[in-house]
């Protein structure tokens, strides 16, 4: 794949990917998936990569060296070497890989206990996704590896419907996991992403450690996460709001796991309820708000600024003075300035004065790869409001 002039820039920096407009030409027919060299516009090599001719990221790097020879073996010591990097996680809920900062272009593997859930959502991954399967496979305490599938990430890569892979025996029913904010059962047949929010761990012990003794209002609760967390952190009650059922029912079943029984759910929309509660003139000392991908790109950033915005000053309105706002966006489409515009913009309507006490990110088994800013999509702000 030769690149134009000056397009190789970005690639040189190391960022991986390849877009088609910076394609000049490509020689010897590549099939989805094939590993192609990329070059500059004189020749010169810059990277492998695999080929996606249905995406607008035509290429997705495996490595700039070139030397590299990416074959089944190549791929599966990334992931065996990306597994062995998350250490010091104290949880035995664990994201092995995450794609792009593990050099595994769209690539997911997450650990809960025994149980490996992995995502490919890639051309360029999708035919070493057996070598992937094995790799996870042969990790110590490793009893499963089972395959669940992002359709929309699959569509955009022009990736159709197959059968999910398999090795060992994948759990017949929930799977028990702890981390600091406490246990947590997880359906990893049905459960959101590959199961859990694996990457709110460290905000969730974070929120509970400033929960004692305070009324919290958990806003896009799922199974409770947060709840747990603030309830073990010694919360005076927790009011849960989701507008999934199964979601709420499984927030009773991690109480009695975790001992805890000081919340009530409330399954509404949460731009709804935060209305009712305004008329009910009720008030709370946290509140967590926890969308979800409100904008997966920038094309969404405008729509879902306004629902950011929305979320965020009627929980101001309903904080006591001094009372703690926790504040999150998972969307890739929104940069951690703009979602902190966001929330300002909201303190100010509100009439209140907030204060960042601080910044909440992605935990270190969700790397943020410097090259590929993309990579850092979950921001969130502890506030505290006057
Ligand atoms: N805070 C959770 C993760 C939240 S995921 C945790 O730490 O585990 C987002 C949740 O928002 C999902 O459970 C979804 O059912 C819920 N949801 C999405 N839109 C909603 C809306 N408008 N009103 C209420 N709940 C909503």
């Amino acid at each position: 794949m030769r690149l134009r002039d000056g397009r190789d820039r970005s690639l040189r920096r190391r960022h991986p990917w390849v877009f088609s407009g910076a394609v000049a030409s490509t020689k010897g027919k590549p099939q989805s998936g094939d590993v192609v060299s990329v070059v500059d516009h004189r020749g010169d090599f810059v990277a492998w990569a695999g080929y996606s001719p249905h995406s607008q990221i035509v290429g997705r790097v495996w490595s700039f060296d070139e030397h590299a020879v990416i074959d089944e073996a190549y791929v599966a010591a990334r992931v065996t070497g990306a597994a062995t990097r998350r250490t010091g996680i104290a949880s035995n809920a664990v994201r092995l890989v995450f794609a792009e900062s593990d050099w595994l272009p769209g690539v997911i593997a997450d650990r809960y206990a025994d149980h490996v859930v992995m995502q490919v959502s890639s051309a360029t991954a999708e035919p070493f996704r057996g070598a992937i399967a094995d790799a996870l496979a042969s990790l110590p305490d490793v009893a499963s590896v089972s395959e669940r599938f992002d359709g929309d990430a699959r569509r955009r890569e022009g990736l159709g419907d197959r059968d999910a892979l398999t090795r060992g025996m994948p759990p017949a029913g929930l799977v028990e996991i702890v981390e600091p904010a406490g246990r947590f059962l997880v359906d990893t047949h049905r459960g959101h992403k590959t199961g859990f929010y694996l990457d709110q761990r460290d905000s969730r012990a974070v929120v509970g450690r400033a929960s004692e003794g305070r009324k919290v209002l958990n806003l896009f609760a799922y199974t409770g996460g947060f709840s747990i967390a603030a309830q073990r952190g010694g919360a005076q009650s927790v009011v849960n709001v989701d507008s999934s059922q199964p979601a709420l029912d499984m927030i009773l079943r991690h109480e009695e796991l975790n001992g805890c029984s000081a919340s009530r759910c409330v399954n509404d929309n949460v731009f709804t309820y935060l209305r009712t509660l305004r008329d009910s003139e009720e008030t709370f000392d946290l509140v967590v708000v926890d969308p979800p991908k409100l904008a997966p790109t920038a094309a969404q950033a405008n729509k879902a600024t306004r629902a950011y915005k929305d979320a965020n000053l009627w929980s101001i309105r309903l904080l006591k003075p001094g009372g703690l706002l926790a504040t999150f966006s998972c969307s890739g489409g929104i940069e951690a300035a703009l979602f902190q515009k966001v929330v300002a913009g909201a303190a100010v309507d509100a009439g209140r004065d907030v204060e960042i006490i601080r910044v909440f990110g992605q935990p270190a088994d969700h790397p943020v790869l410097m090259s590929f800013p993309e990579s850092a999509y979950l921001k969130g702000l502890l506030c505290r409001v006057q």
